[in-house]
């Protein structure tokens, strides 16, 4: 079975964003890309995150050519390909709806630094324009938004997560999510205090040193 190791891991995770609560039922998508193989494990369409297998889990190339699997890889793949194209330090993307992160981007507003964790993305999480899930033009809006940051939001969509490894694109999401939380209950009781760009540089050096928080 190509990429094994990756196709398990996809179906880890997958189950960990349930728990999470950071996707329901079929929603949401992740994938891993193994450079040295050219190759990327993406969750299949339509699948249940508790009734994936490994080998539902479909290899495709970067060009989108199924190699391994027999079902659809997700209606979502086309963003993930474009992200490892563009982003050479990155070799996992987590695409998901999740509460709080979502709410932000149907107002169509960036995510500030309200807490330290929003490092996890940068100093902030940019927003993407909207356009049809899965469309060229959706791709497009999240190359442009999300430069180096490791998270983007999707206006009335969601929200992306990318890392160096599916734990690290995990984790992001997870974070965000948090962060998302509190910036909706502080603006709901008053006016929440965003940290500075150069309180951030500080976070963000430290966990480059550190990497934990
Ligand atoms: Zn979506």
């Amino acid at each position: 079975m190509l990429l094994g190791k990756e196709r398990e891991s996809i179906t880890q995770f997958g189950r960990k964003l349930i728990d999470a609560q950071l996707t329901t039922g079929t929603g949401g998508n992740l994938s891993i890309f193994n450079r040295a193989e050219g190759l990327v494990a993406i969750k299949p369409s339509g699948v249940a995150y508790f009734d994936m297998t490994p080998s539902d889990v479909v290899v495709i190339d970067l060009g989108g050519t199924v190699l391994d699997g027999k079902l659809k890889p997700s209606s979502e793949t086309l963003f993930h390909l474009s992200l490892y194209k563009f982003r050479p330090d990155i070799n996992a993307v987590v695409h998901t709806h999740q509460i709080y992160a979502t709410t932000i981007a149907c107002l169509n507003w960036e995510l500030p630094a309200v807490h330290y964790l929003i490092s996890l993305s940068g100093n902030k999480v940019p927003l993407a324009a909207y356009a049809t899930y899965g469309s060229p033009e959706l791709s497009e809006n999240i190359l442009q938004a999300i430069g180096n940051y490791n998270a983007c939001l999707l206006a009335n969509h969601g929200l992306i997560t990318v890392g160096i490894n599916i734990a690290a694109a995990f984790a992001a999401a997870e974070e965000i999510e948090l962060v998302s939380r509190l910036y909706y209950q502080s603006k709901c009781i008053g006016n929440p205090v965003i940290l500075s760009d150069d309180d951030m540089k500080d976070v963000i050096k430290k966990l480059q040193t550190y990497g934990n928080l």
